[in-house]
C-alpha cells in the first residue's frame, strides 16, 4: 500500500542511493522509465514484475495513464517502486504522480536520486560552481510546452550563472539565439554530456555559437558558462573499475 518514487540516478548503478538499492530488492512490482539503465534494472530480483512506461518519441504513454497505473498497483501491492531516472522531482513529473497517489489515498514516499543536472557535468569534470568563475547555477528545461518556449533565455543569459539545460538538444538553435540576444558572448564555453556515467558516455565541448552543430543525441545535458571549459577530476563509470580491481 505504499508507492515509492525512487530516483535511479544518472545511469551507473554505483550512483544509486542505498535506500534505492534496498527498495529494488524488496519491491513487489517495479514501474520504470526508458531512461533507467539496464545495469540498474539488473538489481531487480528475478521474477519480480517490471513495467516499462518509458516515454519515447512517437510512442508515449500519457502521464495520466501512468498515474492511474500507479494507483491501481498501489491498491494491489504492499511495495510498489516507481523508478525514475535521476531525481524524481527534477523534471521527472514525480510531483504529479505523488499528488495522484495522495488523492487516491495511497501512501507515497519519495527517495531522492542523483540528478543528471549535477552528475552529467561532474562526469565530464565540470564543476557547476567555481570560486571566482561561477557564483550560481541554474537548472532549466529546454522542452517546449504546447509548442511554446517556457524559459526566458535572454533573462538567463544576463544572470551570470552556469546554465545546466536538460531536454534541450532539439531546442539548441532557439537557446543560442536567446542567449546571444541577451549579450552572452559567442565564445562562451559550452559542453554537451551525452549518456553521462554510462559506459558509452560522450562529451563534446565548444563555444556558444557552435552549440547547435556539436555532436550529441538525447539523453544529453548541456552546460553553458565559463566552467564548461574546465577539465577537473572526472567520474569513472563502474565498468572502468572492473579493469582497476
Ligand atoms: N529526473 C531526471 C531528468 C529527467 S528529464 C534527472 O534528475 O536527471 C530527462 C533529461 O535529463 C534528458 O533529456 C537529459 O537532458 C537529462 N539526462 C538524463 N539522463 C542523462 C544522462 N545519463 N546523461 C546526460 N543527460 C541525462
Amino acid at each position: 500500500m505504499t508507492v515509492y518514487l525512487v530516483g535511479a540516478g544518472p545511469g551507473d548503478p554505483d550512483l544509486l542511493t542505498l535506500r534505492a538499492a534496498r527498495l529494488l530488492g524488496q519491491a513487489d512490482v517495479v514501474v520504470h522509465d526508458a531512461l533507467v539503465d539496464d545495469a540498474v534494472l539488473a538489481l531487480i530480483p528475478f521474477g519480480v514484475r517490471r513495467i516499462d512506461v518509458g516515454k519515447r518519441p512517437g510512442e508515449s504513454v500519457a502521464q495520466e495513464s501512468i498515474s492511474a497505473l500507479l494507483v491501481e498497483l498501489g491498491h494491489l501491492h504492499a511495495r510498489v517502486v516507481r523508478l525514475k531516472g535521476g531525481d524524481p522531482y527534477v523534471f521527472g513529473r514525480g510531483g504529479e504522480e505523488s499528488e495522484a497517489l495522495t488523492q487516491a489515498g495511497i501512501g507515497c514516499e519519495v527517495v531522492p536520486g542523483i540528478s543528471s543536472a549535477f552528475a552529467a557535468p561532474a562526469a565530464a569534470g565540470i564543476p557547476v560552481t567555481h570560486r571566482g568563475m561561477a557564483p550560481a547555477v541554474t537548472v532549466v528545461t529546454g522542452h517546449r510546452m504546447n509548442g511554446q518556449t517556457v524559459v526566458d533565455w535572454a533573462a538567463l543569459g544576463r544572470a551570470g550563472s552556469t546554465l545546466v539545460i536538460l531536454m534541450g538538444m532539439a531546442e539548441r538553435p532557439t537557446i543560442v539565439a536567446g542567449l546571444m540576444a541577451s549579450g552572452l558572448p559567442a565564445d562562451t564555453p559550452v559542453a554537451i554530456i551525452e549518456r553521462a556515467t554510462r559506459g558509452d558516455q560522450h562529451v563534446a565541448r565548444g563555444f556558444l555559437a557552435q552549440l547547435a552543430d556539436l555532436p550529441g543525441t538525447s539523453p544529453a545535458t548541456i552546460v553553458v558558462g565559463a566552467v564548461a571549459a574546465l577539465h577537473c577530476a572526472e567520474f569513472a563509470p563502474s565498468t572502468a573499475l572492473a579493469f582497476v580491481s
